[in-house]
């Protein structure tokens, strides 16, 4: 015993020295997940439209994404590919009704079994309720705008207040009380902002209100030139807006406080449009500035407390050794092609907002070109973590990309899958191939094909399938696509059934 007492602070000198040397230690991640934030509505990525300052201090000191892309613009899917660098015909999710396999293989738990301290806090919307963290509150399903109900694994409990702010102040609870300073963490901060009914915050509520903001070019979009996919769709601003959704009628479940508010800003607009007699064009217009207005007041609460966490950070002392990652589960349509929503492979909802703060590797104010995905988080978390990356996994790490790398081998297409027809918003099932130049897209259950030259048709309004100018490009991409749906193991028949649309309200 006693010569053991002697050894032992000879070995700690060892083991301390030994940590030094390995220092910087495993990175902690905080994962910052908005739900349909389109990058045309951060300023880094050059909006016309709103102000991103938060979003904005992590371009300026990490790197930017320029070409980030989903693999299935929709919700729950794209979580599920973020949780397991699949897509969503290996995971389980190919469509927003799925549940992820119980015996999927996850980063967080990959995470967890290597030491660090897991946490989720904020939207999660998987049926089965999260695992492989230490600590998670997340909101009922969808959750609301107001006055949310978490899960935690022993309870739920019911919040007042706004819940991006709500979200908020869990996950700083988390940070300041719950971490174990001993160990790295991973942080999932997930907002349900700014999902549909895009209904802002007390303090977001008059934000925007003087004069119009600018309309897209294509917000009169007659859908000639394309499939007829893109004419049968149920998403426009001029048809598809519930009452809801423009602020005719409130949220349901406000306090009479906040109600008071809320009638405060809306009633006097809604009388304003009562005696307007507005319609056709202009009634679409007042639409859309609505919709616009709301949706970006609901991103300005995501942003400063983006600000709030950043601050917290700081202050902790733990902004140098924290990779800080803001993405969201997809892209929106901001009124191009007179849409709202996501789903299509149009650029809009393929693409994706992505930027990583890393001071320990990433030269700030970089800017990435290369053609990245959903599908390479998991890896990239896990290769930060010092963990293999399961051969399962179907992404590739960005970490190489963050160090300010360029790989010869990066790729140079990605493939795309959309399965859920018939359902909301009615948009067929299609896949496809993006390059940087080129989109191909199948529209596979009525045999139509969509090609699109990126540089001569950026906006994406004239298909060129089938001109003889563009057969060789044609033919090349064909085979590239067939090519990816081997590499990615994408069955021959996609799987989905078909369910009745709409629900049968009886059911
Ligand atoms: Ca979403």
């Amino acid at each position: 015993m006693r010569s053991h007492s002697r050894i032992a602070p000879a070995l700690f000198g060892v083991l301390a020295a030994c940590a030094a040397d390995q220092e910087p230690s495993r990175p902690n991640v905080l994962f910052v997940f908005s739900d349909d934030h389109a990058a045309q509505a951060i300023s880094a990525y050059g909006s016309v439209l709103n102000r991103t300052p938060n979003i904005d201090r992590l371009a300026r000191e990490g790197m930017l994404f320029r070409n980030a892309f989903v693999t299935n613009s929709i919700c729950a899917p794209s979580r599920a590919t973020v949780l397991t660098g699949q897509y969503g015909h290996l995971n389980g999710v190919p469509t927003n009704r799925d549940s992820l396999h119980s015996t999927a293989i996850t980063f967080p738990g990959l995470l967890r079994d290597a030491g660090y301290q897991t946490a989720i806090v904020g939207k999660w919307h998987l049926k089965a309720r999260p695992r492989g963290f230490d600590h998670y509150e997340v909101l009922r399903d969808q959750g609301t705008y107001y006055n949310p109900v978490f899960f935690t694994p022993d309870d739920s409990v019911a919040y007042e207040g706004y819940t991006t702010d709500l979200i908020t102040d869990r996950a700083l609870a988390w940070l300041e009380h719950g971490r174990d300073p001993e160990r790295p963490f991973l942080l999932m901060y997930q907002h349900k902002a700014p999902h549909r009914e895009w209904a802002p915050g007390p303090e977001q509520l008059d934000l925007y209100e003087a004069g119009d903001l600018p309309e897209p070019p294509t917000l009169f979009d007659d859908w000639v030139g394309r499939s007829s996919a893109a004419r049968t769709q149920e998403m426009t601003i001029a048809r598809d807006l519930t009452e809801r959704d423009l602020k005719l009628v409130p949220p349901s479940n406000l306090t009479d406080g906040q109600r008071a508010r809320w009638d405060a800003a809306y009633a006097p607009r809604n009388e304003e449009l009562a005696t307007a007699g507005l319609e056709g064009e202009a009634l679409v217009r007042w639409k859309y500035q609505r919709y616009i207005k709301d949706y970006l007041r609901v991103i300005a609460s995501v942003d400063d407390n983006l600000g709030r966490v950043l601050d917290y950070l700081d202050r902790a002392g733990l902004a140098e050794n924290t990779v800080v990652v803001y993405t969201s589960d997809q892209g929106f349509f901001l009124g191009e092609h007179g849409w709202f929503d996501k789903r299509w492979m149009y650029e809009e909802s393929l693409r994706t907002p992505l930027l990583v703060r890393w001071p320990a590797a990433i030269t700030p104010g970089s800017v990435n070109e290369d053609l990245v995905q959903n599908l390479d988080l998991a890896e990239t978390f896990l290769e930060l973590a010092g963990v293999p990356v399961p051969p399962g996994m179907q992404g590739r790490s960005l970490v190489p990309l963050l160090r300010g790398q360029t790989l010869p081998d990066w790729r140079d297409a990605i493939y795309y899958q959309y399965f859920e027809y018939p359902g909301w918003h009615m948009v067929r099932r299609h896949y496809g191939i993006r390059t940087r130049s080129h989109k191909l897209i199948h529209y596979y259950e009525i045999g139509e094909w969509e090609l699109f030259d990126l540089e001569a048709d950026p906006q994406e309004l004239h298909s060129v399938w089938g001109y003889p100018a563009y057969a060789g490009i044609q033919a090349r991409l064909s085979q590239r696509l067939d090519s990816l749906r081997a590499h990615f193991a994408v069955p021959a028949q996609d799987a989905v059934p078909y369910v009745p649309w709409p629900p049968d309200p009886a059911g």
